[in-house]
């Protein structure tokens, strides 16, 4: 699904060289590269603090934590997306309130977070699944309505820019309130390891952050809130400064790789391609709406399973993200839940299958995926 080899020796000399100096200098954890690499991205992102952490989840938890979020409130995410989103929710013994995706994006449903908001929400968590961003134009009125913080789970979507109606843009991660993202090596932005930051453009919450971050100090011993232990290290950022450099390069060529795959498929009546929005009908070569963590299909004939079991027989990699909605797992089972108003989720578990995606894919393994998937399903 990823090539990270392939892109590693692209950057193999910087990472090496950062690598051992850190190893001699020991400087393991809050060495300089930590505090350049911030620097680094909040000025990559246009954001005033970024405040890096120890994973794309604990961003979000601390994320919540930092807006004071109380046990009870009803925080309102996207029914189909990876768990983390809804685990931090129940971990904080906060309620989340799941609601359906739009099926041609697979992003948050605005009309039915409108629905679904309830005296007792607090905050809405829109996911920008798969490299492109919610529907922000419409969630960040909404909130503004109904007093509402809006937390941008934005591990799928960094490098992304979301184009406002009235023509303003801004990066993927720091519309809301808060955003967070997700560092593990094969998003978009990945380390070596485990990694995440956290972003805000609010100086008083990301002083909060900063404290949550390191056991709630702000002055060393003296604990104020309740916090964690929550570092991006040492390591991981020295690998991070020499990829972000290189972040819209290898945006770039996902969404060239994309642009060839929607190609190959164009006219073809049971495989249905991402769509983009922010007015590029396409993938024009301008635009960075997108960026492609994963490019995802619909197979509307029913064939997916077993298309997914013909790639595991030529031995092409394929995911199909996700499976099972979230609002019918077993940790999130909640009465509240009607299955009409799940509609999309449970018509897109069936059908999507994402295909290979990352900065390393040839035209030769483009042209391969793409033959094998239109003889399957035609065939
Ligand atoms: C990957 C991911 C996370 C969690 O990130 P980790 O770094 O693995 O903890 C959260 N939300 C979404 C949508 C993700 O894709």
């Amino acid at each position: 699904m990823v090539d990270l080899k392939g892109q590693y020796h692209g950057i193999k000399e910087q990472v090496n060289t950062s690598i051992d100096a850190i190893l001699e200098s020991s400087a393991f954890i809050n060495g300089p590269d930590v505090k350049e690499f911030q620097k680094e991205l909040e000025e990559y992102l246009g954001v005033k603090h970024v405040i890096p952490c120890a994973n794309g989840t604990d961003a979000l938890q601390i994320a919540m934590m930092g807006l004071g979020l109380k046990p009870g409130d009803e925080v309102i995410t996207a029914d189909f997306t990876f768990a983390a989103t809804v685990e931090v929710i129940a971990l904080l013994q906060l309620t989340p309130v799941l609601v359906d995706v739009e099926p041609d994006t697979f992003n948050i449903d605005v009309a039915a977070i409108e629905r679904a908001i309830t005296p007792r929400t607090k905050a809405i968590v829109p996911v920008h699944l798969f490299g492109q961003c919610a529907n922000m134009d419409a969630i960040l009125e909404l909130a503004e309505k109904r007093s509402l913080y809006i937390i941008e789970d934005n591990a799928q979507a960094i490098g992304a820019s979301h184009t406002f109606k009235n023509g303003k843009k801004q990066k993927a991660g720091t519309m809301g309130h808060v955003g967070s993202t997700s560092f593990f090596p094969s998003k978009n932005l990945g380390c070596y390891g485990d990694g995440g930051a956290i972003f805000t453009n609010d100086d008083t919450l990301a002083h909060t952050i900063r404290g949550i971050v390191n056991h709630g100090m702000y002055e060393r011993y003296h604990h104020d809130v309740v916090g964690v232990n929550s570092r991006l290290d040492t390591l991981q950022a020295a690998v991070l400064r020499a990829k972000l450099p290189k972040l819209d390069e290898y945006c770039d060529a996902r969404r060239d790789a994309a642009r060839k795959f929607n190609k190959a498929f164009e006219g073809q009546e049971n495989i249905v391609t991402p769509k983009t929005v922010n007015g590029c009908a396409g993938i024009c070569d301008t635009c960075d709406c997108h960026v492609f963590h994963q490019y995802t299909l619909k197979i509307t004939n029913g064939k997916r399973d077993a298309l997914v079991e013909h790639f595991q027989e030529k031995g092409i990699p394929c995911g199909v993200y996700y499976p099972i909605p979230l609002h019918k797992q077993k940790a999130y089972l909640d009465d509240r839940y009607k299955e009409e108003n799940f509609i999309v989720t449970n018509q897109l578990i069936k059908e999507v299958i994402s295909l290979p995606m990352h900065t390393e894919l040839d035209d030769e393994q483009i042209n391969y995926i793409t033959s094998t998937v239109i003889g399957f399903v035609n065939g």
